[in-house]
């Protein structure tokens, strides 16, 4: 077996003249070999099967077997392989751990062998798996046990170099891929051919057929020649009539060593639950921890939320073991990297989501715990098959169930899962819970985790289709959020739509929401019993399969996370045909969580600005030079001011700032008079200078006696510009009304005109004056006079007035 689509040639380094002959040697004995072990394919017995030996095996798959330790086939693989090597399509069914990817590789192996596959012929089988780590993982057991033979393999799966892929496609002949892949490949790859595809795999094929890779899959298998053999595996296999009409299997073999078991999950698996208030499910998962430092194990959680912040909280909590997490969201090498080391690492913790539910074999697994109840049967058996695999294989399942969902024991119970109750003692509970609102608090980034792993959580609740185990109802969702650490519980806001909330008239608080969301799950449970009763029940349901149907293909949960293929989150796959969501909403928040726009609320801006330790409500006063003033009272003159500076601790009161600032104002008046009296001599001063200047006719090197100061008598005089205030209209209303009121009756009105904007008038009137060469008294006089005289002299005063100003 070779690997990415590569040949490797033995026997390259031998002399050309003896290659020939024993090839054709080895070719006829070969080609007598593939009678033979085909004329023993219909005398297979499995009841007498009692090594791989015994199984008309080609002398490649049972040296390669026997390497890797495979000497007794379990169960399954002595009852499908038989089949498989008849031509059969096979519907196999076999507990967790059971054996099943050597129960389809050998006959891949075989099958191909006998029809002396070569590169040449391209692909001749096909392996789809749900995930990635699934798909590499039948890849490395098919290039342990295949390496001998001269096929080549390939692993297309999300994630990977696409060119690369691209280019090795002509020449795989066992291609491992994950369906999203896989069609992209069919779709965009010219040189990707499986029109001689001899057989077809689906490894955990309940999964694969299901409603989250239902176009995927569809147009996956249009692809294929219809004329091939089709082998279905898993533990819980699927026996829709539906799912096989669509792989066009119309009397597959069934194979289920297991079916008259008296329980469906390992037998050497241990299994036990116990019952938490929501509150105590973190302390309970510490203890836990805590208590088995040397053991490996596997926690899975309903969301990649969820897993992020007990991965980050748990690592900041420092248990003393090693911590690791998995999920869909993650970067595909950190994937491999977290894959590998846990399959590697004995003492050690992994937080997953169910992405590492199916079929994933992490070697000597000693717990699998269920953090977060699962949403059915199941995902239960895949979950806790996680450990207890193989042939000696043992281990431990631990469910943690909330009060409301103790009735999920029953449905255990009645689908043969031996289960046991156990009780904790509460005082054993070491709670980490001050701890975590400490850090927390310090941590801005892990509060948000918290909080997003929060609504993760509600919203899988409210999504999943069980509702007597899943009530939201029921869901002390204050209580969930103070256990994560959060004293305040987020704004729950994905379901705006869902719940039908007035959109701005209406609060969004957590109560509100859980509320309307509590109203809506009781109107759903309502409908749904009415027509069951009803005698138009079977045509309601019908219909809302046709809607379904409608509906789907407009939303692909995979393709809106760019990876078409895998499992990424628990619950915002819908996985089974009869889950109801609301596929708006959740179109919604999928392209919102995509952008990350967190909407800012005034909260959170108060939030961070005391975080980052800037004090509120206080004035910093700056000089002209930009230097800070500390001592505030320094810069206030009345007394009430003072007093308000010392006393003002915290928070303002208006009211006695409205009377201080009255107070400051009546100071600030007088020094801005001051200012502006200082200011006004001054460019009298300059101007009579500048009128001396010219008058004595000096040379432009004349003495500088106001060297040090800036000259600015060049700039026009705002008197002259704008005039005074009783040149303009006396009707004109102020245009502020405060500075209109304080200098009412007083010189002020005169001092402060000067420095406001003209009005619209004021400047048409200043346009008439001309400027220059008028001082205001001038201006009132020439107005004066211009209102007496008629047009003519009127022009002939203003182009006199011109000439002069030429001058
Ligand atoms: P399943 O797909 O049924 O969950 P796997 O194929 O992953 O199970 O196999 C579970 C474990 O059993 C693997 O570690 C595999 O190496 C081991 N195994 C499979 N077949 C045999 C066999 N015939 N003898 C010994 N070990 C086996
Ligand atoms: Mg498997």
């Amino acid at each position: 077996m070779t690997k990415d689509g590569q040949i490797l040639k033995r026997n390259e380094n031998k002399k050309k003249h003896r290659l020939f002959k024993p090839k054709k040697k080895k070719s006829a004995e070969e080609d007598a070999a593939i009678q033979y072990l085909k004329a023993q394919y219909d005398k297979i017995v499995p009841d007498e099967i009692k090594t791989f030996k015994d199984f008309p095996l080609s002398q490649k798959t049972l040296k390669g077997l026997k390497e890797n330790n495979y000497i007794v086939p379990t169960d399954i693989q002595k009852q499908a392989i038989g089949y498989a090597l008849q031509g059969k399509d096979i519907l196999g069914a076999a507990k967790t751990g059971s054996g099943k990817t050597l129960a389809f590789l050998i006959p891949i192996l075989e099958i191909l062998f006998c029809k002396k596959w070569t590169r040449l012929d391209g692909v001749g089988a096909l392996v789809i798996s749900p995930t990635r780590e699934l798909a590499y993982q039948i890849y490395e057991t098919l290039r342990k046990v295949g390496h001998l033979h001269d096929f080549s393999a390939g692993l297309i799966i999300g994630g990977q170099n696409l060119k690369f892929e691209r280019k090795r496609m002509d020449q795989i002949n066992i291609l491992i891929s994950t369906p999203g892949r896989l069609l992209q490949h069919m779709d965009e790859n010219p040189l990707f051919d499986c029109s001689q595809l001899q057989i077809l795999i689906l490894d955990e094929a309940d999964r694969c057929l299901d409603l989250g890779f239902e176009t995927t899959m569809n147009a996956i298998i249009e692809n294929l020649p219809p004329n091939r053999q089709t082998l279905l595996f898993s533990a819980t296999q699927t026996k829709s009539v539906r799912d096989l009409a669509r792989l066009s299997l119309s009397f597959p073999t069934y194979v289920a060593p297991h079916e008259q078991a008296a329980t469906v999950t390992p037998e050497a698996l241990q299994q036990s639950y116990i019952v938490s208030d929501i509150e105590d499910k973190l302390g309970t998962l510490w203890s836990f921890i805590r208590n088995h430092l040397k053991q490996k194990v596997l926690v899975f959680m309903a969301t990649c939320k969820q897993v992020k912040y007990m991965y980050e909280l748990f690592c900041k909590l420092r248990p003393g073991v090693s911590l690791l997490a998995l999920y869909g969201t993650l970067h595909q090498e950190k994937r491999e990297r977290i894959y590998q080391e846990f399959c590697r690492k004995s003492n050690v913790i992994l937080f997953a989501t169910d992405l590492a539910s199916r079929g994933l074999d992490f070697p000597k697994v000693n717990w699998v715990i269920q953090y977060d109840c699962p949403e059915n049967v199941d995902t239960y058996i895949h979950r806790a098959g996680r450990t207890a695999r193989g042939v000696l294989g043992k281990g431990e399942g631990l469910l943690i169930l909330l009060p409301q969902e103790e009735s999920f024991i029953e449905d255990l119970k009645n689908n043969k899962i031996p289960i046991n109750k156990i009780s904790v003692d509460p005082s054993k509970i070491m709670s980490p819970q001050r701890k975590i609102e400490s850090l927390l608090s310090d941590n801005s980034d892990l509060k948000q985790s918290a909080q997003r792993a929060f609504v993760s959580y509600v919203k899988s609740v409210s999504l999943m289709k069980n509702k007597q185990i899943f009530n939201i109802q029921l869901l002390d969702t204050d209580a969930y959020a103070r256990s994560l650490g959060l004293i305040v519980p987020p704004r729950i806001k994905f379901m705006f739509k869902k719940m039908n909330l007035k959109n701005n008239t209406e609060k969004v608080t957590t109560e509100n929401v859980i509320q309307k969301l509590k109203s809506n799950d009781a109107e759903h449970e309502e409908s749904e019993s009415c027509e069951s009763e009803s005698g138009i029940a079977p045509v309601i349901q019908q219909m809302k399969k046709i809607k379904e149907k409608q509906k789907i293909p407009k939303f692909d949960f995979h393709n809106v996370n760019g990876d078409s293929d895998e499992e990424e989150d628990g619950f915002i796959k819908v996985k089974k045909k009869n889950v109801e969501v609301d596929m708006t909403a959740l179109e919604e928040e999928n392209t919102r969580t995509k952008k990350n726009a967190k909407p800012l609320t005034k909260a959170a801006v108060a939030k961070k600005i005391l975080k980052k330790k800037i004090k509120v409500n206080t004035t910093v006063k700056f000089t002209e030079d930009g230097e800070a003033i500390e001592d505030d009272k320094k810069d206030v003159k009345s007394e009430l001011a003072k007093q308000f500076v010392t006393e003002n601790v915290g928070g303002i009161d208006i009211e006695k700032a409205k009377e201080v600032l009255r107070e400051e104002d009546k100071f600030d008046k007088i020094r801005f008079r001051e200012k502006v009296k200082a200011k006004h001599k001054e460019q009298k001063r300059k101007l009579k200078n500048k009128k001396k200047d010219e008058e004595g006719e000096k040379d432009d090197f004349g003495s500088q006696s106001e060297s040090d100061s800036v000259d600015l008598s060049w700039l026009p005089d705002p008197d002259k510009i704008y005039g005074k205030k009783s040149v303009s209209d006396p009707k004109e209303p102020a245009s502020d009304s405060d500075n209109n009121q304080a200098n009412s009756g007083s010189d002020d009105s005169e001092i402060d005109e000067k420095y406001h904007r003209p009005t619209k008038r004021k400047l048409l009137e200043s346009k008439v004056i001309p400027q220059e060469s008028v001082t205001p008294r001038k201006v009132k006089k020439i107005e004066d006079v211009s209102a007496s005289l008629s047009v003519q002299e009127a022009e002939a005063l203003a182009m006199q007035l011109l000439k002069s100003k030429r001058k």
